[in-house]
Formats: structure tokens, C-alpha cells, sequence
């Protein structure tokens, strides 16, 4: 597979991994989550657009913070929503 990334993706040098397997915003709200991402910008971590909230594209949408990480276990990829760009690490 060659490796399609961009520029945020390339400046990434250590991938950041959630602190605790809960999505931040909808542990607040009492929600559900489907899988969890973590914003390569801040750490934050917070749930994928599989989940009713889908707080981790409003995040990068309202910060501007454009890479995530998968937060699943075993899951070892970034993905940078403005280039729509997926990357293994
Ligand atoms: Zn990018
Ligand atoms: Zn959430
Ligand atoms: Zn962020």
C-alpha cells in the first residue's frame, strides 16, 4: 500500500494514545460512543462518526485540529480530515 499522507499527517512524529477508553464529551452527556479517536492536536479523546455524537469531526471541525488517531486497540492509524488522507503508524 503506498502511503498517501499529507503534510499534518508527515509532521507527527509520536502518535498520541487515549488516556482512558472513554469519549470526553460523551462521558459529560451520559452518551454512547462506537470506536474512539484521539485528536493528534490536543489528546483528547473522543468518539468516530459511527457514534450518535460524533464528537471527534465536530472537534476537528470547530478547533481546526486536523489529524486524529484511531483510539481502538489494535488499530494502529491517523487519518487527517481537511486531506481526507489515512496513514498506518
Ligand atoms: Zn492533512
Ligand atoms: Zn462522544
Ligand atoms: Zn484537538
Amino acid at each position: 500500500m503506498t502511503e498517501a499522507t499529507c503534510s499534518h499527517i508527515d509532521a507527527i512524529e509520536t502518535v498520541k494514545h487515549p488516556k482512558r477508553h472513554e469519549c470526553d464529551e460523551c462521558v459529560k452527556i451520559n452518551a454512547r460512543w462506537v470506536h474512539l479517536r484521539v485528536c493528534q492536536e490536543c489528546g483528547t479523546t473522543r468518539c468516530c462518526d459511527d457514534s450518535p455524537n460524533k464528537h471527534a469531526s465536530k472537534h476537528a471541525r470547530a478547533s481546526k485540529h486536523p489529524v486524529i488517531a484511531s483510539g481502538e486497540p489494535g488499530e494502529r492509524w491517523l487519518y487527517c480530515y481537511p486531506d481526507d488522507a489515512f496513514a498506518e503508524h
